[in-house]
């Protein structure tokens, strides 16, 4: 819109739009006093809202394709992007919008500055945008040299999903180079793979199946030295336990159709970032707010946006998820302990283990989020997920897997019910043997996601499986 020639009908809108605005952030200001569970249960969405929606007091889904305008003015305004609206439903949508302030507010519980969310159809489509954008190849060199090869840093130890979208869609069809880390503990491999062409570096926090961890803080002072952003994969904990935000990194990626959306009803995904984040590349818009930038731009013209209706189901699974997380954590924490001790099992993953590699660095990150108001001081809280490899191999594995009686065969995680799988034969069968190792997800290895079950039921199915 070129703001030198607007119409008084115009100006009107503008005006309206900005008051819209503050009201919003008004409201948000509200919100980020209160604690972890308040915003979880409210998120932005007041009694004022209400009454504009027939006093709904839970937020109304909106699955309508599209915003009718009030008149041409309007329109146009809203087009420009000059007010809030919501004009389409791959661009936006008021019940999305519901879920994405929500995100914003948990992720930045405790972190002073400003963060914005945006919600995806998938968690892979979160890691997609949160990552695409950063890969662009500068137009031109000021000294006439070659650009060093497009390159991105990234933890070995992630997703199968995110291992194939890497070495797939991005290095072997794109020519983008893919430097893993094969031991994300060590800040000096991370380091030595950065140069002039790095575009961004991403990490898993802590890492699906095999659980590693990383220094956050140290890792987003080296890449923040490069002019680089940190993107951490912290669906495993969720912000009920970790918050990277916090510690330095700059976009959170979530699948929210893991524990943030534990009944298991939608597959989801959000790119939350702080403001004015670092880059080497890419427009002042993507640096002021990446994730308004991603929703505007990338996501519209990528397409994967959000179902309204999987963002109402997310929302309603995020209320309780700081007491869920504690209550699985805790017992994830018997489960690992008693399959420790178990002479079938070999090895067990899990980061609260004091035998972890990592349990370290997983003790100086993960919190209960508001634990000492439960348990008077601050409390570690691990997840509920972990993995473990059984004696006898693939074979062996194999025959505890078939035995499971209650815990779900299933290759999902996140869930209240329980569920295990074997990653070699699924999610991480696609990136191969040679992946696999890079990986370190051996074929002995069986992932189990801890429910809200009882833990004495868990363990009694884990027992008969295992005797
Ligand atoms: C499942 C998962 C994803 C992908 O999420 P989808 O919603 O299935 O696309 C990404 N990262 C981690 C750690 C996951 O567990």
């Amino acid at each position: 819109m070129e703001t030198t020639t607007l119409s008084p009908g115009l100006q009107a809108y503008i005006a309206r739009g900005a008051q819209m605005m503050a009201a919003t952030a008004q409201q948000r200001a509200v919100m980020r006093r209160k604690r972890f569970d308040t915003i979880a249960v409210h998120g932005l969405y007041n009694m004022e809202a209400a009454l504009a929606n027939q006093g709904s007091i839970i937020e109304p889904g909106y699955f309508a394709t599209s915003q009718h305008f009030e008149n041409s003015d309007h329109m146009e305004t809203a087009l420009a992007y000059q007010m809030p609206s919501w004009t389409y439903a791959r661009i936006a949508n008021p019940t999305q919008s519901y879920l994405e302030e929500t995100l914003a507010l948990l992720e930045g519980y405790g972190y002073p500055g400003e963060v914005s969310a945006t919600v995806a159809s998938s968690g892979m489509a979160a890691i997609f945008m949160a990552t695409n954008p950063f890969l662009v190849q500068e137009s031109s060199n000021a000294n006439g040299h070659t650009p060093t090869r497009l390159n991105i840093v990234a933890s070995a130890k992630c997703y199968g999903g995110t291992f194939m979208l890497f070495s797939q869609r991005y290095q072997a069809e794109r020519g983008v180079e893919v430097r893993w880390v094969r031991n994300p503990l060590d800040l000096d491999e991370w380091a030595s793979q950065i140069d002039a062409g790095t575009r961004l570096v991403f990490g898993e926090m802590p890492s699906n199946p095999g659980l590693g961890v990383f220094d956050i803080a140290g890792l987003a002072e080296i890449a923040h030295r490069h002019d680089l952003p940190l993107i951490v994969d912290s669906t495993v904990a969720t912000p009920a336990l970790l918050r990277p935000l916090q510690h330095g990194a700059d976009i959170v990626v979530q699948s929210l159709s893991k524990t943030m959306g534990s009944s298991g009803m939608a597959i989801a995904g959000a790119v939350i970032a702080r403001h004015d984040i670092p880059s080497r590349v890419g427009p002042e818009e993507l640096r002021a707010n990446f994730a308004m930038y991603v929703k505007l731009l990338p996501l519209r013209d990528h397409g994967p946006g959000l179902s309204p209706f999987s963002a109402l189901m997310i929302l309603n699974d995020l209320r309780t998820l700081r007491s869920k997380v504690d209550r699985m954590s805790r017992s994830s924490e018997q489960v690992a302990a008693w399959l420790s001790e178990h002479p079938t099992v070999e090895t067990v993953n899990y980061p609260g283990l004091p035998s972890f590699d990592g349990h370290a660095i997983a003790q100086k990150y993960m919190w209960l989020v508001d634990g000492a108001d439960d348990y008077g001081a601050p409390i570690n809280r691990y997840g509920h997920l972990l993995s473990f490899t059984v004696k006898g191999g693939i074979p062996a594995a194999r025959r505890v897997f078939d035995r499971l009686q209650m815990i779900w065969r299933a290759t999902d995680l996140g869930r209240i019910k329980s569920v295990a799988t074997i990653p070699a034969i699924s999610t991480h069968q696609q990136q191969g043997e040679a992946g696999r190792a890079l990986a370190q997800v051996p074929g002995n290895l069986i992932r189990l996601n801890v429910g809200g079950e009882h833990t004495a039921d868990i363990i009694a199915d884990l027992e008969q499986a295992l005797g």
